[in-house]
């Protein structure tokens, strides 16, 4: 299965590509997390994306597209991904379509996970990752850690992430309205779009995606 997962910062997305790519066995690729990588190993990629991030602005196409392909070729595209995180912009959309176009593949779906903004807002403030790999989310109150402050899967410790403070949240949700949603009836028009109520328990979110890919 080839899948994009959307949704607005804190909707759940990390944490259900997660459980979906398990169960649909296939490689989970989360740009943000991508990005993460690249900053807490202080590569030139992570130094130019950081300042754009901590704004709470997208990183520039350019840097973006690239290596959101150089990690579905390494991923081998056609036997299927979970994308999480990108396309953010019509300009993606339209890269991916071009790149997948090329491939001589499609994608089977993609996901809308729907929350209402004060939730996400909530799921926001309480999330906390994991300082080695930015995919182990947690949070303060509805997903707590075994032991306060460490990753339950490799002993990480457990931090806010810069761009998760109030200030920032605000210009992501702006970010998300304005340039991220117009992908939605982009995907909408090839009738790829399945929407997902992604309120709920994790589990239970998970059984209405697993339910909706058939
Ligand atoms: P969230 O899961 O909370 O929406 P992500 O981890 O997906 O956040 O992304 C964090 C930040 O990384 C974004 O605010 C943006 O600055 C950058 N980023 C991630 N994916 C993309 C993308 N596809 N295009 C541009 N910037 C991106
Ligand atoms: P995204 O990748 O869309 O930004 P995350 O998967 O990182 O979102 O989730 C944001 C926060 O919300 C995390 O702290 C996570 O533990 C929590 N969370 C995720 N799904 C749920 C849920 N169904 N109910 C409550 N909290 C959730
Ligand atoms: P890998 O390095 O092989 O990608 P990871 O170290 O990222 O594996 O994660 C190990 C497993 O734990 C993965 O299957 C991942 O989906 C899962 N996982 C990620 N976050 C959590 C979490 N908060 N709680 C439980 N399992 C998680």
């Amino acid at each position: 299965m080839r899948i994009v997962l959307v949704g607005p910062p804190g909707a759940g997305k990390g944490t259900q590509a997660a459980y979906l790519a398990r169960n649909l066995e296939i490689p989970h690729i989360s740009t943000g997390d991508l990005f993460r990588a690249n900053i807490s190993q202080g590569t030139p990629l992570g130094v130019q994306a950081k300042s754009y991030m901590d704004a709470g602005n997208l990183v520039p196409d350019e840097v973006t597209i690239g290596m959101a392909e150089d990690r579905l070729e390494q991923a081998d595209a056609a036997g299927g991904f979970l994308l999480d995180g990108f396309p953010r912009n019509l300009k993606q959309a339209e890269a991916l379509d071009v790149y997948l176009k090329g491939k001589g593949i499609t994608l089977d779906a993609v996901l809308d996970l729907e929350v209402p903004e004060d939730e996400v807002v909530k799921r926001i403030a309480g999330r906390r990752i994991c300082r080695k790999n930015s995919a182990h989310v947690f949070h303060a109150e509805y997903s707590k850690p075994k032991a306060e402050g460490v990753c339950d899967v490799c002993g990480g410790e457990l931090y806010q992430r810069d761009d998760d403070h109030e200030d920032t949240v605000r210009k992501r949700l702006e970010v998300y309205h304005s340039e991220t949603e117009p992908i939605i009836d982009y995907y909408k028009a090839q009738e790829l779009v399945v929407t997902i109520p992604a309120l709920g328990k994790v589990e239970e979110v998970t059984r209405r995606a697993m339910s909706a890919l058939g």
